[in-house]
């Protein structure tokens, strides 16, 4: 991965004020009404946009409204109502899996622990992150790929795996990073795109060190 010079201190206390003065209070776009839901919707995202997720989960909350008929469902009918989402068979799979596990071990109720949370099938950290992100507000890192790109053309990372940008972007940051977290996914989706980012929009083009469109490893 090509290297770009490293933002200097008083460049990421810059950027980071511009983020949260830009994006404080921002939430997810995924639409979910309780922690059962945003996590269902959270394993979706990967992958996938937002917006199909979007279009995808009010049939499937109707139809699995809680951990216990997701465990019991048939995995056809599971898959037949995500697939237009990619990878469909395999988180599936997982989603079923997470539920019969939720229901074994944790009495149908979600648990709202980062450490429990990754020991449910096809909950990785990142997952984990987002949902404590989200649900508690916990000061914590996830990096998408968004995330990712942003935080290197920017020079706060040169990472060439999600997890170290993490502990990067962690250890750079230090507070706010829930809200710094959202600020880097919108700016990421809607300005700073993957394809023709939108630099005349940008609020921190004397920050860009690279407009080259940076993938995790
Ligand atoms: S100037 Fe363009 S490429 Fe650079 S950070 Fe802003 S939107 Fe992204």
């Amino acid at each position: 991965m090509k290297k770009v010079k490293k933002a200097t201190k008083e460049e990421i206390e810059e950027i980071k004020k511009r983020f949260i003065e830009r994006y404080s209070g921002a939430v997810t776009e995924l639409h979910y009404k309780n922690l059962y839901e945003l996590l269902v919707a959270v394993a979706l995202s990967a992958q996938c946009t937002d917006k199909r997720v979007n279009l995808i989960t009010p049939e499937f909350f109707k139809r699995f409204p809680s951990p216990k008929e997701l465990a019991a469902a048939p995995l056809e009918e599971i898959k037949e109502l995500i697939r237009t989402c990619s990878f469909f068979n395999n988180k599936a799979k997982n989603l079923k899996a997470m539920a019969k596990k939720v229901m074994q071990d944790y009495n149908g109720e979600i648990p709202l622990d980062e450490k429990e949370l990754v020991k449910l099938p096809g909950v990785g950290q990142k997952t984990a992150h987002v949902i404590m992100i989200e649900y508690t507000g916990a000061n914590l890192m996830a990096v998408d790929t968004h995330v990712f790109r942003v935080s290197h053309r920017l020079g706060l990372s040169q990472d060439e795996t999600a997890i170290k940008t993490e502990e990067t972007l962690t250890k750079i940051f230090k507070d706010n990073l829930q809200t710094l977290h959202q600020a880097m996914v919108l700016f990421g989706r809607y300005i700073c795109t993957a394809k023709n980012p939108k630099c005349d929009q940008c609020f921190l083009t004397e920050f860009c060190k690279s407009k080259e469109n940076f993938k995790p490893r």
